[in-house]
């Protein structure tokens, strides 16, 4: 008789998307007249922009021929595509990877689901809290977060690394020693970040304790601050104890076409086994990364003119983050992020819980964002909103609010 993995039944279930959408219909049903502006979509808006387009309708066609036709993907994906990110995403930033050290795959999500197989079960994982479910998730289903309390919402066996304004986001060096750091700048979802010279403490101290930091870096491309990394790379030491995440999906749209990256250095050494040969097996026989088709595309993404159409879609994004933070500055919110990420964070006035600011700005302004409760513990009594609507609905739910 076969037996399930009792893990998945350890996995609270995530209430929280699900909550929303009932009590947002519930909402509308009762209030028809009321129009409802969504600040809480977690996902980009805009269109492909039209060099990647034209990419992806010029890898059709050469699918359509037999001398042009590409089967499974390589291991590791294609070389174009490696070649494009080491050059761009490292080597411009003063970072060296190789192209072989990038696996490609189809997002980030999965490998940062994924990439935990590599370890042990009995690897300590530490998370920041509030934190992108995944993380965590993940490390359930394999075992190896403990029991779950209900009440508390926490993981006997999770080192939680709370980031709150008490310590401006950034979460201090854990107590407890962990294997496993997970850590995701500029964040999802305070949308806050971290300098370079505090990124090369956490680099230091996971050398000298001998655990892995997974940097989940999709948010790179809303960088705007000088002294914020773009790369865990651009610290000394990484190359020895981190793996990078990248995604296409939040600077170039790819979240319904799927593209990410995961980086392995092959100087990260584990009883004379690199991650990388670990990786490249798990990859070689699991996967075959994303399709010719949509690694062209990520292709496009490096080209001139790829960069010019997509600064400017992260530019529309970015007004909207600045009008949703300048608006609510003004109206007396405590807010951080907005100015290298597309998420704004706020504090909730008048110690209202999360679920309760949730119920008064629908029921008063007709908005809808998302507690902060549902990221986490220490998420409780803050507030996310996104600047992925369209500009009008950002300007006309920001005057909502202001005139509360
Ligand atoms: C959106 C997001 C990703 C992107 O995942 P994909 O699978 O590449 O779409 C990764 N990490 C975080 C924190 C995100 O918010």
């Amino acid at each position: 008789m076969y037996q399930i993995n009792e893990n998945y039944l350890k996995l609270p279930g995530s209430y929280l998307f699900s909550t929303i959408a009932k009590k947002v219909n519930e909402f509308q049903e009762k209030n028809q007249d009321k129009s409802i502006i969504r600040l809480g979509i977690g996902d980009v808006t805009q269109p492909l922009a039209p060099t990647i387009v034209k990419a992806l309708h010029k890898a059709v066609d050469e699918m359509a021929c037999e001398k042009t036709f590409h089967g499974y993907a390589p291991d590791l994906g294609y070389e174009f595509l490696r070649s494009a990110m080491a050059k761009n995403d490292y080597e411009k930033r003063g970072a060296k990877i190789s192209a072989d050290e990038i696996f490609i795959s189809d997002g980030a999500k999965s490998d940062s689901a994924n990439i935990q197989e590599i370890f042990g079960k009995d690897n300590k994982i530490a998370v920041c809290d509030p934190v992108y479910p995944v993380y965590v998730d993940s490390n359930v289903m394999a075992g190896r977060t403990g029991t779950y309390d209900r009440i508390t919402e926490i993981w006997s066996d999770v080192i939680y690394m709370p980031c709150v304004e008490e310590n401006n986001f950034i979460p201090e060096l854990p107590k407890k020693t962990p294997d496993l750091i997970y850590l995701c700048y500029p964040n999802n979802p305070t949308g806050t970040t971290i300098t370079k010279e505090q990124l090369q403490v956490w680099v230091d101290y996971a050398n000298q304790v001998g655990a892995i930091i997974i940097y989940d870096s999709a948010y790179e491309a809303y960088i705007t601050e000088e002294d914020v990394p773009h790369t865990i790379y651009e610290c000394d030491g990484a190359r020895t104890c981190a793996i990078e995440l990248r995604s296409f999906s939040k600077n170039a749209g790819f979240t319904g076409v799927r593209l990410g990256a995961t980086v392995i250095p092959k100087d990260i050494v584990c009883n004379g086994v690199t991650l990388h040969s670990l990786w490249a097996r798990r990859h070689g026989t699991k996967y075959n990364g994303a399709p010719y088709i949509v690694q062209r595309a990520g292709e496009a993404v490096y080209s001139e003119e790829g960069q010019r159409e997509l600064k400017q879609q992260i530019a529309y994004y970015m007004k909207n983050a600045h009008t949703i933070k300048t608006g609510l500055m003004e109206a007396g919110y405590r807010v951080v992020g907005g100015v290298n990420a597309p998420y704004i964070w706020l504090k909730t006035p008048n110690n209202m819980t999360s679920w309760e600011f949730f119920d008064y700005l629908l029921e008063k302004a007709n908005v809808v964002g998302t507690p902060g409760s549902g990221f986490g513990p220490s998420g409780e009594g803050y507030f996310r909103l996104t600047a992925f609507g369209s500009y009008e609905n950002t300007v006309s739910a920001i005057e909502r609010i202001k005139g509360l």
